[in-house]
């Protein structure tokens, strides 16, 4: 598989109140992703998202999902929408460049929809609004955009921020557009949407490797999986690499194992580029937090402590 370059990359967040349609959405998203693919190569597509899960749908969210899409990466991580334990939300919008707020146009926004939208918005995210169950006979979508300015408004959202795009979707149908009166035949409309307002990584592409582990992952024959966001520099499998652990200093290891992230499942690659999210097996008893990097220039990336729990709401 070819590595991406960041320009190619979209990173985002989805974030919602329970119920309000995370799993269905990125469902939606990873059926449709292979109809507007024309150009890309069939071994990759079939890899996607095979018949089988495509018959069950997905039930609960992977913690990392690559959608393709035209020339691009969409790589989407979950966020926990309940409370947050030790910063667990921070660290993970960490990762990504804009976040998707997913709100139910019936209900509305919910106590969690303000609670992950304060932090997307603290951490200089750019935001994009779906308005969900568009077909629900009692969608007020009106209301709820009203709802959910004032919640921006009362949160201090940027001005940029302040001018967040609407797409309104049924994940449900498979649809969504920028008109809430006519949703159109497929969710195109919110993939265009993520392609031209989130950023691509700023990220230096060229600099000695820096990677940091966000979430742990853990798997049956590779044990401790990193999932984090290459900050810096190429990954290589096979690389010699420093492991920086606060208050432990560094220890010397190496990538045995890495994988980018194709539709629901992680895949092995030779080497990733700098703004990519990427899965790192064999170093060791890799722990959140800890930062990978090239031993010509072995700098920690800082990190967000996990010794608090917030209990913030219920
Ligand atoms: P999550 O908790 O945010 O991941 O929500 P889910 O995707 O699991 O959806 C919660 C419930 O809402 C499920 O019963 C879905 O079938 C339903 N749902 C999701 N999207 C839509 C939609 O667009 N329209 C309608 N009517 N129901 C939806």
């Amino acid at each position: 598989m070819r590595t991406i370059t960041p320009d190619r990359l979209r990173n985002v967040a989805i974030v919602a109140h329970v119920d309000h349609g995370k799993t269905s959405l990125v469902d939606q998203m990873l059926r449709q992703s292979g109809l507007f693919r024309e150009n890309q190569q069939l071994a990759e597509r079939a890899l996607d998202y095979n018949d089988l899960e495509r018959e069950r749908g997905i039930t609960i969210l992977a913690k990392a999902t690559a959608i393709p899409y035209d020339s691009y990466r969409i790589n989407i991580v979950d966020t926990p929408g309940h409370a947050d334990f030790g910063g667990e939300v921070e660290r993970i919008l960490r990762m990504v460049d804009g976040v998707l707020l997913v709100v139910d146009a019936f209900e509305g926004v919910m106590p969690q929809t303000r609670f992950v939208l304060d932090k997307a918005l603290s951490a200089d995210l750019v935001p994009i609004v779906v308005i969900n169950k568009m077909d629900r006979p009692n969608a007020r979508p009106a209301d709820v955009i009203d709802e959910v300015l004032e919640l921006f408004i009362d949160l201090g959202a940027s001005e940029e921020q302040l001018d967040f795009p609407v797409i309104y979707a049924s994940a449900l149908e498979g649809r969504a557009s920028t008109d809430p009166n006519n949703l159109g035949s497929d969710m195109r409309p919110l993939f265009d949407a993520i392609v031209a307002h989130i950023p691509s990584p700023q990220v230096d592409a060229e600099g000695p490797f820096q990677w940091q582990a966000t979430i742990i992952d853990y798997d049956e024959y590779l044990g401790r999986i990193g999932i984090g966001r290459v900050h810096r520099g190429d990954i290589r499998q096979g690389q010699a690499v420093i492991r920086l652990r606060e208050a432990e200093g560094a220890a010397e290891g190496r990538v045995q194992k890495l994988f980018v992230y194709q539709g629901l499942r992680r895949v092995e690659v030779e080497s990733a580029s700098a703004g990519d999210i990427v899965a790192v097996a064999g170093v060791g008893d890799i722990t959140v937090g800890d930062t990978l990097a090239s031993p010509e220039r072995p700098e920690a990336l800082p990190v967000i402590k996990i010794d608090q729990p917030t209990l913030e709401m219920t």
